[in-house]
């Protein structure tokens, strides 16, 4: 009898045991799964969302979405924002910027070519280099022009790659280093008053139709931004050390299709 005893109160914890257990990995499991419908939902109704640009909140399911930000329309994303930063680009932010001298916006957009390593842009990865490059970010083992440049510290506000994509590295209010020692009409440090646009390309070869139509949709978007925007080539404002865009920039092509104003233009339409 006594044995019995012993043997159901033995169960009997055992059966604690056991439950006290399941209880401690069901609070675990709680807390490394918490209920998405807990806390967020108080801030921010369920499937509501917020325009990066007018901060309007509007249902997901309505909302223009780009890199995982919303919009709350086409006119929206295709814009700069508060921030000077163009909803429809893509966001690689460079450490390579400061603050534009007080009171000073933009009033010139500087078109450049980029490509790295040199020539070599027909690969996918190309674009990546000069993306990571103006991140401070470049790899110098991956190619020995790299070790060359790696140290540079450079940027430009957008790069336009050979698939027309549209990057931004610099918000429009922040000065980019893209000029360098520099004049535009005489006034020197172009970087304090410029946008500066790269385009995948090296000098030799034609740009694409699709580096043309981005073009063509941002420079509207600047230009709804920053009334009065004039135009040159890097080779413009720096002809002793610079060639870029070059021969291949076609600037009745871009002056025809931007409509682009030719007093905005002060340096011409020809192939330079
Ligand atoms: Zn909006
Ligand atoms: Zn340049």
């Amino acid at each position: 009898m006594f044995k019995w005893l012993l043997l159901l109160a033995g169960a009997y914890l055992f059966y604690r045991w056991l439950k006290g257990k399941k209880q401690i990995q069901a609070g675990r499991g709680e807390a490394h799964n918490p209920r998405p419908n807990k806390a967020p939902k108080a801030i921010e109704p369920e499937g509501m969302v917020q325009c990066q640009h007018c901060k309007v909140h509007l249902p997901k399911s309505e909302a223009k979405i780009f890199e995982e930000r919303f919009y709350c329309s086409k006119e929206h994303l295709n814009a700069i924002d508060q921030q000077g930063w163009v909803g429809s680009a893509k966001w690689r932010p460079s450490p390579n910027q400061d603050v534009r001298p007080e009171n000073i916006s933009p009033d010139l957009v500087v078109i450049h070519h980029i490509s790295l390593p040199p020539s070599e842009f027909r690969s996918t990865n190309s674009s990546q280099y000069i993306i990571d490059f103006f991140q401070n970010q470049l790899d110098s083992t991956a190619h020995p022009y790299f070790e060359e440049i790696a140290g540079q510290k450079v940027s430009s506000h957008f790069l336009i790659t050979r698939t027309g994509e549209l990057i931004q590295f610099v918000s429009t209010q922040n000065k980019a280093w893209h000029a360098g020692v520099s004049s535009f009409m005489g006034r020197e440090k172009c970087n304090d008053f410029s946008i500066g646009i790269e385009l995948e390309g090296d000098g030799e070869t034609p740009f694409e139709e699709a580096q043309y139509q981005a073009l063509n949709k941002l420079i509207p978007i600047l230009e709804a931004c920053y009334a009065n925007l004039q135009f040159a080539g890097h080779s413009d404002i720096a002809p002793d050390r610079k060639t870029d865009p070059g021969m291949y920039f076609d600037w009745k092509k871009f002056q025809k299709e931007t409509n682009v104003s030719l007093k905005n233009l002060p340096y011409g339409l020809t192939s330079r």
